[in-house]
């Protein structure tokens, strides 16, 4: 081995060099990493190696200098660019010259498999190394090492693969003085882009953005070295970052705090830090303070005064899209527990790292008219400052949504620098929302665009209607065969991914075989073969209300692995013998091939459950044959899930809605809350109880210290002090020491609360968003102990049903196949490979996995307030008519019955169970004012429709009194009451959980999305005399009894009787109820011509219309629900 001096220079934090020398062994193995690799073995054969391999039919390899590295990364980043040779020379240079961001990049870039770039470790080999020659820079010293590198691997793989070197600093000519040099191409990233992609314009337009944005630095560098005004922060008020050894020292020695910077999204002017268990919170007011940081940054904090600390604010903000930023928030709830407890505050003296991500942005409005070439945009996420942005013609940008990155934060700029990437489409359009959603939450384009590589593809099974897919008589043979026995699907209409479908029969004396069978992916997803990298990375197909984005091809994800009725399929199958009770005698896992008898949607299914002999879509033979399998299927499972919520299983709430969407012109034409089957429920069940044996199996079998699991760890005691005041303010107690007290509690508020369905439903609520989160974990990174599933009450847990749209589930299918073949009865089995084997690899994909689930749900949760807001804008836009004379317009009021959910100091906050939408009404104005409508005050003798004027009419210099967050109460002087006529009261109270009508309404916005808010009408019970919504409601009472709902006939009386406008509505119920406003928009529309002249409001175009024309057909969307508002604890459900 040979040893060679390596010397660097680095500049310290107190801007000192030091001359570094550090002795390098040269080594004559180091691996190309080339699929190419001419030499037998390969190269990478002969030695340990964990990075991913240069692609094997290559157009090309990259190999970037410096000057491209470290300022053209982003481009680097784009996923159209792969097989990259990232080298050391690169690396070790960026990390000397303290660029961690780009070095983390690059890292990522060479981490991320599908990309198929590598790591080169030149300056540790043999024939790469070079030595630096008296007298040569550094610089040209990296760039022979470059070309020696590049014509290395151009000898090395006999010229197979052209190798360009890319280069904004050297050209062609530079390669052609130094000698050995011969078949390196130099390019530009303008010569390569124009060469290998001159059609995609996202690459250039982003390269002509980068450079402007470097031009730019450079210019101010020079400025600021020309002026000498490297210190002083001019005006801007904030400070010169702390030398990093300082604050390493300071964190250490606890004088300073570091952590991840948060930014309160209902309170913008606030941030806070986690200190740490001696500290706390630490709260971070105002933008100086901030000092530059941006949400997400790791920081260092130093603490304030005390005379500074503060107790945070339990107003409820006066900017809704505040309120509608906040929707997830952990620290909203921790805002209410901890509430009024005064807490450090501190300013940032330092950046660890920066947290920068593409933001999606909208050109503040009126900056195109501004001359020069800067203009600030405005993040479409609120808690992301302003960024200044350079581009030579802004006119283009206006009224577009674009994608901007940061570049950098000066001390002397208002505002962080950064650039323009490109634009996603005009503002407010539904298809630029969606691709705003996606981009915030980091789903990558090849996802979204439904793209796989055309090596992926390549790996795929042929099914063509010429050529369907079969099983392989040799494959037939090694499977269990289930295709005799009745199995059916149980999903929601037009499921297109069936994961799962169920067998079940009583096999004598009592006891029942019960079958889970699962589409069998992992026979078709080799591990790490393309598609295996790509679904990996992806990790979860993405669900929004009006479309999804697959994890795996279709061909694999609607066909091939698809459970469809009457085609024979491979599944992965879980087959219990159960007795009489329940219990399992014996478990079978393994692999068979079934052929579904039937596709059944959840209403068909619990159709025959309700006892029908037919059910509507399903022919009357199979429904014979069908019933008494769905039967004994209920009648089993119910046992089960009886013992296991006996050990304390939860029964959680979420708010879950689904749109449905009209064919033709597009829109929304209803918000259905989700229905509850007992169904649902069954299936459920079904499903927990396979996953929890393959848990166990996998676990028990082999997988010690890399079982991928999935736990719940228990909520930490004091999240629940919100519901057990709201509890509490009722008059019950709940226990919260356990799961099983919880749940007993919670059944036993239930049986006390006369049938208010709605206040149990809002307990859940609060009981599953003080809930932790569940997640997926290595079995080795934990004790047994902490395995456990709170919310499902289950020792050993994973994910194992839903393998076409979770990665989690794939890897679980191999551990469990591995199990089973490397039991005694097949010795001759492969064992299990590297990756599942090894608990560090296991637990860094369940990180991933964790990552993109959170991101994906909150995808999710945006895009169902996006159609929520188009829902409400239909809802409360002013007709076209009115339009046309020119009137000034106000909008249509869209009234509904909501809950007081939440009280604070100036208001409360309602939740409207019908559509799942929460917002704020406030009693206390800015201003300090606080007044309620005349409409309140009339208890009794509310207008008997909301076109009177009375909600419009604000009675002020009301007295406000709230106690302890659970009620607040209003005194009206008798001098605000003098103008109006007697009779009205003068004290009125909202309690939590209240009914009360709003007008839902929306605050729109340019730069950021629409919000909704609400206006108080008057207390739900006011409002007794039929009004049009008390009309309808009273004739979906009837017909409630007709719907065959899980709910028990007398507790659907009682819920009416109480009050008939809370209970769901189901479909056909939506739309006798639509029919019924429309006529009543009828009527109103005569009454409206003849009051034109005084000025009344006209009712909107009726936007149902289409709807009874055509009926929506679903099949055109995929109708997906599966969202929930809060905090998602488990969904085992296929959606
Ligand atoms: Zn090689």
């Amino acid at each position: 081995m040979l040893r060679t001096e390596n010397v660097h220079f680095r500049k310290t934090n107190k801007n000192t060099v030091v001359k570094r020398v550090r002795e390098v062994y040269l080594r004559s193995d180091i691996p190309c990493l080339s699929s190419q690799c001419p030499l037998e073995p390969k190269c990478h054969q002969r030695v340990r190696v964990e990075s991913s391999l240069l692609n094997s039919e290559p157009q090309y390899y990259l190999v970037p200098d410096y000057s491209v590295s470290l300022r053209y990364v982003e481009l680097l980043e784009q996923e159209e660019l792969t097989n990259i040779i990232f080298t050391e020379t690169i690396l070790t240079r960026l990390q000397s010259e303290d660029k961690s961001r780009t070095y983390k990049s690059l890292r990522q870039v060479a981490k991320d498999p599908r990309r198929r770039s590598v790591v080169f470790s030149n300056e540790h080999c043999q024939e790469t190394s070079v030595l630096r020659q008296p007298d040569e820079s550094i610089e040209h010293r990296d760039w022979r090492a470059l070309v020696q590198t590049a014509s290395w691997y151009r000898r090395h793989l006999a010229g197979a693969v052209p190798i360009i070197l890319l280069s904004e600093q050297y050209t062609q000519q530079d390669v052609l003085d130094l000698k050995d040099s011969t078949g390196i191409t130099v390019m530009s990233l303008k010569e390569y882009l124009t060469t290998y992609w001159p059609t995609t314009s996202v690459l250039h337009e982003l390269l002509m953005s980068l450079k402007e944005a470097i031009l730019e630095e450079d210019l101010e560098n020079q400025n600021q070295t020309s002026s000498g005004s490297k210190k002083g922060s001019g005006a801007t008020g904030y400070q010169e970052y702390k030398p990093m050894s300082e604050l390493e020292a300071g964190v250490k020695s606890e004088r300073f705090f570091q952590g991840v910077l948060r930014v309160r999204a209902n309170h913008r002017d606030q941030a806070f830090i986690r200190g740490g268990s001696n500290i706390g919170e630490i709260v971070i007011v105002g933008s100086d303070h901030r000092n530059r940081a941006v949400h997400g940054d790791l920081v260092v904090v130093e603490l304030l005064n005390k005379t500074s600390w503060i107790a945070p604010s339990t107003h409820i903000s006066y900017d809704p899209e505040e309120i509608h930023a906040a929707g997830d928030d952990e620290e909203e709830v921790s805002i209410q527990h901890r509430a009024r407890e005064v807490k450090p505050t501190g300013r940032v003296i330092g950046v660890i790292s920066r947290n920068w991500q593409p933001y999606v942005a909208t050109l503040q409005e009126g900056a195109e008219k501004e001359s020069g070439s800067f203009h600030l945009v405005l993040p479409l996420n609120p808690i992301i400052p302003k960024i200044r942005i350079r581009h030579h013609d802004p006119k283009v940008l206006v009224n577009q949504r674009i994608v901007v990155r940061i570049d950098s934060w000066p001390v002397n700029s208002q505002y962080p620098n950064g650039h323009y990437v490109r634009s996603i489409g005009p503002v407010h359009e539904l298809d630029t929302e969606v691709s705003a959603i996606l981009i915030e939450h980091g789903i990558s384009v090849s996802q979204t665009t439904q793209g796989f590589s055309d090596g992926s593809l390549k790996e795929m099974p042929i099914n063509t209607p010429n050529q369907p897919w079969t099983p392989d008589p040799a494959e037939l043979g090694r499977r269990k065969d289930l295709r005799k026995h009745t199995i059916f699907s149980i999903d929601p209409p037009n499921c297109q991914d069936i994961d799962d479908a169920i067998s079940i029969k009583e096999v004598g004396n009592g006891n029942v075989e019960f079958g889970v069978h699962i589409a069998d992916v992992s026979f078709f997803v080799q591990e790490n073969s393309l598609t295996d990298l790509e679904a990996r990375a992806r990790g979860t197909t993405v669900y929004l209300s009006d479309r999804r984005f697959d994890m795996l091809p279709k061909v694999l994800s609607e066909q091939v692995c698809s459970l469809r009725h009457n085609v024979d399929r491979y599944a992965m199958s879980v087959i219990w013998t159960l007795d009489a009770e329940a219990n399992v005698i014996n478990t079978w896992f393994g692999r068979s091939v079934i052929r579904s008898a039937c596709e059944m949607e959840y209403e068909q299914a619990q159709g025959l459950l309700n006892g029908k002999d037919v059910v509507p879509g399903v022919d009357a033979r199979l429904c014979k044959q069908l019933k008494p399998a769905v039967i004994l299927l209920a009648k089993t499972m119910r046992k089960v899930r009886a013992r296991r919520m006996a050990h304390g299983g939860l029964e959680l709430e979420s708010s879950e809605v689904k749109f449905k969407f009209k064919e033709e012109e597009g829109g929304i034409s209803d918000i259905l809350p989700k229905e509850p089957l007992e169904v649902h429920q069954i299936i459920e069940e079904a499903m927990v109880m396979a996953n929890a044996y393959v848990a166990k199996a996998v676990y028990d079998g082999g997988f010690r210290d890399s079982a991928m699991l999935r736990h719940h760890p228990p909520p930490i005691e004091s999240h629940f002090k919100l519901l057990l005041r709201a509890a509490e303010s009722r008059g019950f107690a709940i226990d919260t020491s356990s799961n099983l007290a919880l749940a007993s509690s919670l059944r036993d508020c239930a049986a006390k609360s006369n049938g208010d369905i709605e206040f149990i439903r809002l307990l859940k609520t609060m009981a599953t968003m003080a809930m932790s989160e569940a997640s997926y974990i290595s079995s080795g990174s934990f004790p047994v102990n902490q395995y456990t599933h709170y919310g499902l009450a289950l020792d050993f847990y994973t994910h194992f049903t839903s393998p076409i749209r979770r990665y989690a589930d794939l890897v679980v299918h191999r551990q469990l196949m591995a199990c089973i073949l490397g039991s005694p009865s097949t010795p001759t089995a492969p064992a299990a490979s590297n990756l599942l084997k090894n608990g560090v690899k296991i637990a860094q994909i369940a990180d991933h996995l964790n990552y993109k689930n959170r991101e994906s749900k909150m995808a999710q949760k945006d895009s169902t307030e996006l159609f929520q807001t188009l829902y409400i804008l239909q809802k409360t836009q002013p007709s076209a008519a009115d339009d046309e004379n020119g009137t000034e317009l106000e909008d249509v009021p869209f009234v509904e019955t909501g809950i007081i959910s939440e009280i604070r100091e100036n208001g409360f906050f309602v939740f409207v169970p019908r559509f799942g939408i929460k917002g704020p009404v406030y009693l206390k104005e800015k201003s300090g004012d606080i007044s309620v409508p005349l409409s309140v005050l009339k208890a009794g003798r509310v207008p008997a429709t909301i076109g009177g004027s009375d909600h419009l009419v604000m009675v002020s210099g009301c007295e406000m009194d709230s106690d302890n967050m659970t009620q607040i109460t209003l005194k009206v002087p008798a001098q605000a009451l003098a103008s109006h006529p007697p009779g009205l009261s003068s004290t009125i109270q909202f309690r939590l959980f209240d009914k009360v009508k709003v007008a839902l309404r929306l605050k729109k916005s340019y730069a950021h999305r629409h919000s909704i808010y609400m206006t108080l009408i008057g207390h739900h019970q006011d409002s007794a005399t039929a009004t049009p919504v008390k009309a309808h409601s009273s004739r979906l009472f009837k017909t409630k009894h007709a719907v065959g709902q899980q709910l028990k006939q007398d507790e659907v009386k009682r819920i009416a009787q109480q009050d008939p406008a809370l209970a769901p509505l189901s479909e056909g119920e939506l739309i006798r109820g639509i029919q019924d406003g429309q006529q009543q928009q009828q009527q109103r529309q005569q009454t409206a011509k003849t009051s034109k002249k005084k000025g009344a409001r006209k009712p909107p175009l009726n936007s149902e219309e289409a709807y009874h024309q055509t009926r929506p057909d679903e099949s055109l969307y995929h109708l997906i629900e599966s969202f929930d508002r809060f905090r998602i604890v488990e969904s085992t459900q296929s959606s």
